[in-house]
């Protein structure tokens, strides 16, 4: 998935659209709706105000479109406030949120719900610090676990065991270094279900016969994980 570009910014208006336009050293425009920078266009150092109006203008349509789908991904999978009651997603279920003052500061799953410690329980930062040192713990106990289980199925057959780390990501659910036979997860990966953890786990492993998205590699996906299209409509519905 695409990065950020350069880092400076300036905006850039054309008939009530506004946009984050980023200029790097790129050939083409491109344009993405992202939750919490909205439009974003990312343009070569020499393109003409006029031209990056007329761009905008032309995707008016899909830009329309596009933010229907981020409100929709906002409302099905709310960005956590960390706060005592609200719902945290993990392993696919939301589990209440239960917040209690103590330090030092920490978090545990117990009785279906997360429970974090912390020195002060308003202050939404020390909970959600809390709160991704449980995910990340999660993520790095059950990980191997649900890669094991997919390198045992009969397709998975003759694949090399790669290397397995996990880490936060931003933009992607995993990669698949295939040179290096490395795959890395997201750990945010734990809030999903068990089933969509092992899709992109299936989809990493792949990468290790086939690199390129080809009919060669959705072959071996399919083998490995039948029914992964609906599996990758379902992730598409949620942010990493
Ligand atoms: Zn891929």
């Amino acid at each position: 998935m695409a990065r950020s570009g350069a880092d400076v910014a300036q905006l850039i208006e054309t008939g009530g659209l506004r946009a984050l336009l980023y200029r790097s050293r790129r050939r083409t425009l491109s344009i993405q709706v992202e939750p919490e920078r909205g439009l974003v266009l990312r343009a070569p150092y020499g393109a003409s105000p006029a031209a990056l109006r007329d761009f905008l203008e032309r995707r008016r349509a899909w830009i329309e479109r596009q933010r229907g789908r981020v409100a929709a991904q906002a409302a099905a999978d709310p960005v956590p406030r960390w706060v005592d009651g609200e719902l945290l997603a993990y392993l696919g279920e939301r589990l209440p949120l239960r917040i209690e003052a103590g330090s030092p500061a920490s978090a545990r799953l117990s009785g279906g719900a997360i429970r974090a410690r912390v020195p002060e329980p308003g202050d939404a930062e020390q909970v959600r610090a809390a709160v991704e040192r449980l995910y990340a713990r999660e993520a790095a106990r059950l990980f191997p676990a649900y890669l094991a289980e997919c390198l045992a199925l009969p397709a998975a057959g003759g694949l090399p065991p790669p290397e397995l780390r996990v880490r936060a990501m931003r933009s992607r659910w995993g990669s698949c270094d295939t040179a290096r036979r490395v795959v890395t997860l997201n750990r945010g990966l734990v809030r999903r279900s068990p089933e969509l953890i092992r899709y992109v786990i299936m989809h990493e492993l792949a990468h290790l016969r086939h690199r390129a998205h080809d009919a060669a590699f959705y072959g071996l996906l399919a083998r490995l994980c039948p029914g992964w299209e609906g599996l990758r409509a379902a992730l598409a519905e949620v942010r990493p």
